[in-house]
């Protein structure tokens, strides 16, 4: 079902490659602009053309979702060319595999600059917008694995725990104002970063329940409901 977002302007981080672009032309599809913004160039631009071809609006930027400076030209970039920004998908991250002893305090320190830290710069960046509207959806993009662990993903899984409380403290304290803060945690999701893990994802796709992995657009239509109209008395939720 496509709901109607009403032209709201959406940001999506990561929307260059898996489960961004699904969300990204998932919004698009729902009738939101969408900001792609990724590292990559070239995936955000691809995305772009994909949305277009649908019939829907999207500007690619290239920008570190880690770097305050680029967040911030990203956000004003955005502004200039699609208004004030109503939706953010923090969907960018990276999720090396390291065991634990060999994690040096740099790749800590890069993961959670990447995976935790972006999205606090981010949500700061935008939520003024939303608060001037009254209306405001933002959703992070945790893990399964804040649940279940996940082996020599020690630095990932304190990042998206980390997210997932960030997510729930906000919902709290901004619960009056119209802007709400839900999370989706990915279980398995067919994506370069799943292709990439050192994990035969087939073989584990069969101790499933439903016997497959998850494809993006499964937690696309998740976001879609948390960033609709319908999803307003939402909020603090997985
Ligand atoms: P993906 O295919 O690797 O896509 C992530 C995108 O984010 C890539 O285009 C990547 O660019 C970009 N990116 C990385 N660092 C960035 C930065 N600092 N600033 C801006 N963009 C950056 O991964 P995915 O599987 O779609 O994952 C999306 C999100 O879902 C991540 O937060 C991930 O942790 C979460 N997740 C995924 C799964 C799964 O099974 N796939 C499970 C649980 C959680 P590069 O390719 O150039 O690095």
């Amino acid at each position: 079902m496509t709901r109607s977002l009403n032209g709201r302007t959406a940001v999506v981080t990561g929307a260059g490659s898996g489960i961004g672009r699904a969300i990204a032309l998932r919004l698009a599809e729902d009738t939101a602009k969408i900001a792609v913004w990724d590292i990559n160039g070239e995936g955000a631009a691809e995305t772009v053309r994909l949305i277009e071809a649908a019939g829907g609006t999207a500007i690619a930027i290239t920008a570190d979702c880690s770097d305050k400076a680029a967040i911030h030209a990203a956000a004003e970039e955005t502004r200039a060319k699609l208004g004030p920004i109503a939706i953010l998908v923090n969907n960018a991250g990276i999720a090396p595999f390291t065991p634990f002893m060999d994690i040096d305090d740099d790749l800590f320190d890069k993961v959670i600059h990447i995976n935790l830290r972006g999205p606090y710069l981010l949500t700061k960046e935008v939520l003024p917008d939303m608060l001037a509207a009254g209306w405001g959806r933002v959703i992070n993009i945790t893990s399964s694995s804040v649940q279940s662990g996940s082996f020599a993903q020690g630095h990932y899984v304190s990042s998206k725990g980390g997210l997932m409380g960030m997510t729930k403290a906000l919902a709290l304290e901004f619960a009056p104002s119209g802007v709400t803060f839900n999370m989706v945690p990915p279980g398995f999701i067919d994506t370069p970063m799943l292709r990439a893990a050192p994990i035969d994802a087939d073989a584990f796709a069969q101790t499933l329940p439903m016997k497959r992995i998850g494809k993006p657009e499964d937690i696309a239509a998740a976001c879609a409901y948390l960033a609709s109209e319908e999803a307003s008395y939402i909020t603090g939720q997985t």
